[in-house]
């Protein structure tokens, strides 16, 4: 039997911060009103996309104007919200806060900007996977995933459902890159944290999304969509559709059976609000490395030694060192007289960690000779 799951979809031209909370607010009525969420006295964890230190019109993060009409409309009804998110690692956390303007934001509202941190965190084993969830995620009342809707170079899109592994703290994020190098075995793990802990809600920010080479790297383009459901998948699903991405090459989706066989896409979404054909697609372009990701499981197997994908640094390069940080494997350094790192190809693992960090879009994830064929279509 399949799933069945309401996405609301709404128009919203702007971040204009008097608009906001009434389309919010339509949304929450589309799925059965705020107290079917919420209870008064309840504590509610609301968790942006908060990756690294860039300006709200840089798209990399969430706006900090939808979470402020989030927060608003919680304490009207009486809850008590507070903000919290865990970005890469290779920046300290409050350069992250002052330059996205939640640290602004959150202090304007007086709500808890929480650093997960430093908040201690429970470990887990799940189908075979080891991570932990920083503490706060698990204590909340209620968790409402804020995601920014994006490509992504290594998972093609990254939006509610991939939102959720920042509640695993700082550095592990690197080491489970590590450890699961493979896309496929990186999105099997993206699903597991995302089904031990689903939000209760979910409301993407696509007024202005991310294309091409996300999810740091890509050109801001204007959706003026804001969308929510209770299911992360069933949202993610219904995006896929706006932006016209074939969900099969979404490394987690194939991960998220509704009922252990059939695939997480085949869940039967019914559409409240704004029909998803309103939205203007014809600017979205889809990762450079999509292609790459339609090549078969067992061909893949096949092929390994001639599909990889690997960082190129262009001369954008301010040789800030992130990158070096960034990198689970040691794959990039510093060589005396080289004005920008070096990489180690064989060390490589391809997990884009480096063009996630790199605050001058200098690193592009290119591809080998084989992949570049199947790329151009021949294959
Ligand atoms: S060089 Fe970049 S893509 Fe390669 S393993 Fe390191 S961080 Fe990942
Ligand atoms: S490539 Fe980017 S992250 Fe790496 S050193 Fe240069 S500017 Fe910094």
């Amino acid at each position: 039997m399949k799933n069945h799951s309401t996405v609301a979809l709404e128009h919203c031209s702007n971040y204009n911060a008097r608009e906001l909370p009434h389309i919010i607010g339509k949304l929450f009525q589309h799925l059965g009103g705020i107290g079917s969420f919420v209870r008064k006295g309840q504590s509610v964890l609301i968790k942006p996309n908060l990756l690294t230190d860039r300006t709200p019109e840089q798209t990399v993060t969430t706006h900090p104007e939808v979470v402020r009409a989030i927060i608003r409309i919680l304490k009207d009804h009486g809850a008590k919200p507070s903000v919290a998110d865990s970005p890469a690692n290779v920046v300290k956390i409050e350069q992250v806060w002052e330059k996205t303007g939640f640290r602004a934001m959150c202090e304007e509202e007086n709500v808890p900007l929480i650093n997960l941190e430093k908040t201690g965190a429970h470990s887990f084993e799940v189908d075979g996977f080891s991570f932990s969830i920083a503490n706060p995620i698990l204590s909340a009342d209620v968790i409402i995933n804020v995601p920014k809707v994006k490509t992504h170079v290594l998972t093609i899109l990254t939006a509610a459902v991939k939102n959720m592994f920042g509640a695993v703290p700082g550095f592990q994020k690197m080491i489970l890159h590590k450890l699961h190098p493979t896309v496929s075995e990186f999105g099997r793990l993206i699903a597991v944290i995302y089904q031990h802990i689903p939000p209760h809600l979910n409301i993407a920010d696509a007024v202005v999304a991310m294309d091409g080479d996300g999810p740091s790297a890509g050109r801001p383009v204007h959706l003026g969509l804001l969308a929510a459901s209770r299911d992360a998948v069933a949202l993610d699903l219904t995006l896929c559709r706006v932006l016209n991405i074939d969900p099969s090459v979404v490394p987690y989706f194939k991960h998220l059976s509704v009922d252990g066989n059939s695939a997480a896409y085949d869940v039967n979404i019914e559409i409240a609000g704004t029909a998803i054909d309103d939205f203007d697609n014809r600017n979205f372009h889809a990762p450079g490395t999509l292609r790459a990701r339609m090549i078969p499981g067992w061909l893949v197997k096949f092929l390994e030694p001639f599909i990889w994908i690997a960082p190129s640094i262009s001369d954008k390069c301010i040789a800030c060192g992130r990158c070096i940080k960034g990198c689970p494997v040691n794959a990039l350094s510093s060589a005396t007289g080289a004005d920008k790192p070096v990489l180690e190809r064989r060390k490589c693992i391809g997990c884009c960690c480096c063009h996630e960090v790199c605050p001058e879009k200098a690193i592009s994830m290119t591809q080998s000779p084989l992949l570049n064929f199947v790329r151009q279509g021949r294959m």
